[in-house]
């Protein structure tokens, strides 16, 4: 299955901007059996532990994890892009490229002590999923892992999420 996962995955180059080479996994999500398998494999990352609540991170986290979540008997809760979540919120800003972005969660969306399973699609230089690791535990979260379905080791992000299960699908 990995490797039909790896074979599913679309080079997008100059997306969505100059010099990016965008991993494209609408042909997973649009292909039953491999979605399917995608999901089983995020499953497997939690390495059989409890967890409480699956956390997906905008946009294409929440795709992966929401599955996660049903599929565990467990809730989801959305990681949102400043501005798109309507209760009381805590945030956390990271560096981009160019510039910074906010990072965003419901102040009860997780309560302390709750096993939580962190889903992304894809793990780059890490910043969205540190400011992530962040926010959940300042809730008290406990961080069981921290599950992509891709990883480009070339940029080193797992060096921003040190001390957690860092898992990842497929490695580039
Ligand atoms: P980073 O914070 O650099 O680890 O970036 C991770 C986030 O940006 C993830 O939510 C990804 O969906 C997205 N992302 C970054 N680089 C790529 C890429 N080459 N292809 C697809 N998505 C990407």
């Amino acid at each position: 299955m990995i490797e039909r996962l790896r074979e599913a995955i679309r080079d997008v180059h100059g997306f969505p901007k100059a010099g990016i080479v965008f991993k494209d996994i609408s042909l997973i999500l649009g292909d039953g059996e491999l979605f399917r398998g995608a999901i089983d494999l995020f499953c497997e990352t939690a390495g059989g532990e409890k967890i409480d609540k699956v956390a997906g991170i905008d946009a294409r986290g929440f795709i992966f994890g929401a599955a996660v979540a049903d599929r565990l008997g467990v809730g989801f809760v959305p990681v949102r892009k400043k501005g798109k979540l309507p209760w009381k919120c805590i945030e956390e800003s990271y560096a981009l490229e160019y510039g910074e972005a906010v990072v965003e969660i419901h102040e009860d969306a997780v309560k302390p002590g709750e096993k939580v399973l962190l889903v992304d699609d894809l793990l780059a230089t890490g910043g969205t999923a540190e400011a992530t690791v962040k926010l959940l535990e300042l809730l008290g979260a406990e961080i069981v892992a921290i599950s992509f379905l891709i990883e480009l080791s070339f940029l080193n992000g797992r060096d921003k999420l040190p001390g957690e299960k860092v898992k990842a699908i497929l490695n580039y």
